[in-house]
């Protein structure tokens, strides 16, 4: 069987056997981060993520900008577990024909964002490959009642995102979106969501990814989904590379997060639709995937 019939979720799923874990292990595979013992009131939170040339990216993009985004997507996965990050180690593959010049602006760009989110970069490897590769492996910490994951969703909880959708790869903004680490703190700190992940593979299919594992459906109102400008319905669902929060709220809590937000404006959380018992209620996805 070639990889391609399994898909990118069918081959991780069938990667799970050959992944042992030792009871130690909070979560492994299947939530944006993995989850790890630390101490006494904190876990450790541990991500990756991976950029390819010509998958992700082309030579024509800025180097800046392709940075930026292999260690943005990694802070996103962070955020999406409730925590902050905190160290990082980051690999590259690079063509022998490459500009030096290109390496180093692809590092200004890590180095920003690393910056503003009080990141250390504290190794790596580099490796000659064909074409660019970029990989950062991330560290991160949550509080342990802060932590939320994907398997929270209950019947009755709204579903909200954290801005609008779709458009993002024409657009450009998926090479210099901000992650959502602060609205992450907050609602984790005042509301306490009780499921959380970041969109990067589509409104929908990520949402399906949270009914998946909290054994739920789901009901969405396509009239309130916040669309990006220019996108249809269909890309807000459907198109990647978002990187906006999607999360559930016990009703009471939402209830209090939408008074709590017009009262102020400092950010702003889209409601989309509620969790239902019929777990036969999935969203129709045209999802992005690797294969
Ligand atoms: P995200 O988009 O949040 O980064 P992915 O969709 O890439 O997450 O991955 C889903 C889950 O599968 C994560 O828990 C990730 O750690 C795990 N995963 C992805 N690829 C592999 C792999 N090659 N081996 C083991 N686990 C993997
Ligand atoms: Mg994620």
């Amino acid at each position: 069987m070639k990889v391609s019939q399994l898909g990118e979720f069918g081959l991780i799923d069938a990667l799970k056997k050959f992944t042992p874990v030792s009871k130690r292990v909070i979560k492994g595979i299947g939530d944006d981060a993995a989850v790890l013992p630390f101490n006494k009131n904190e876990y450790l939170l541990f991500t990756t993520d991976m950029l390819a040339e010509d998958t992700h990216f082309t030579r024509r993009m800025s180097p800046q900008s392709i940075g930026h985004k292999a260690l943005a997507c990694n802070i996103s996965d962070i955020a999406a577990m409730g925590g902050y990050p905190t160290f990082a180690v980051v690999s590259i593959g690079t063509p022998k024909n490459l500009p030096v010049r290109f390496v180093e602006e692809m590092y200004q760009g890590i180095q920003r964002v690393a910056k503003h989110f009080n990141v250390s970069i504290v190794g790596g490897d580099t490796i000659k490959t064909d074409k660019i590769i970029i990989n950062i492996a991330l560290l991160g910490l949550v509080e342990k009642k802060y932590l939320v994951a994907r398997d929270g969703a209950r019947p009755g909880d709204w579903i909200f995102v954290t801005g609008p959708l779709g458009n993002s790869l024409k657009s450009g903004r998926h090479l210099n979106f901000l992650p959502r680490l602060a609205q992450a703190r907050f609602l984790v700190e005042k509301f306490k969501p009780s499921a959380m992940m970041d969109i990067s593979d589509g409104l929908a299919g990520d949402l399906n990814h949270i009914l998946k594992a909290s054994q739920v459906g789901a009901c969405l109102d396509d009239a309130s989904i916040p669309r990006q400008r220019g996108a249809s319905l269909s890309q807000a669902l459907n198109d990647g590379e978002d990187f906006e929060l999607l999360f559930t709220l016990a009703p009471l809590k939402a209830r209090s997060l939408m008074d709590w937000q017009v009262r102020q404006k400092s950010f702003y959380f889209y409601p989309i639709g509620t969790i239902t018992a019929n777990v036969k209620e999935k969203i129709n996805s045209k999802s992005f995937t690797h294969f």
